[in-house]
């Protein structure tokens, strides 16, 4: 990680610290099809733009809100999940339920609803962050926590066993 404060590593390693007990970080890490190592690591720098670009990197940008960093942080990397880990990360079980034969779109949140590229990653997201209310990098403002909604206990349902089914 680099261009970070000593703050936003804190919030980091709380993060990373605090899902270890899910499948998450195997997902990103050990099904990566780009092969993640540790002489090839994920790369986080802060450049100004929250962007996922390629399968061990990432840019992060400047929030100074500590909630919304948790919630951009697995967002990022739950991008590398759905690009990168195959077959564990269930994306035709989460495109039937993003764009069911009948009916129009559902999605885990308004972000989610722009793209099935961009529900996938807040599906994981507000699985692992479970209190908090549904936001971006820009807006920390709603008021719904995603999975208090009945209509995404199916996603819940999914998140769960992406990330804590098996082992
Ligand atoms: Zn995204």
């Amino acid at each position: 990680m680099t261009n970070f404060s000593a703050q936003e590593l804190r919030w980091t390693w709380e993060k990373l610290w605090d899902i270890s007990g899910s499948n998450f970080l195997k997902l990103i890490k050990d099904y990566n099809s780009c092969g993640i190592s540790s002489t090839n690591p994920i790369m986080i720098n802060k450049t100004g733009d929250c962007a996922q670009i390629s399968c061990n990197n990432i840019t992060f940008c400047n929030i100074a809100n500590e909630t919304a960093f948790k919630v951009v942080l697995i967002h990022e990397l739950g991008h590398i999940v759905y690009h990168y880990t195959g077959a564990n990360a269930m994306k035709t079980e989460h495109l039937n339920l993003y764009k069911p034969s009948s009916g129009s779109i559902h999605a885990v949140t308004s972000y989610g609803a722009t793209d099935v590229t961009e529900n996938y990653p807040e599906m994981l997201t507000y699985y692992l962050n479970p209190s908090v209310s549904e936001q971006t990098s820009i807006k920390h403002t709603n008021s719904t926590i995603p999975y208090s909604k009945p209509e995404n206990a199916d996603y819940y349902q999914l998140a769960n066993k992406i990330l804590c089914g098996g082992t």
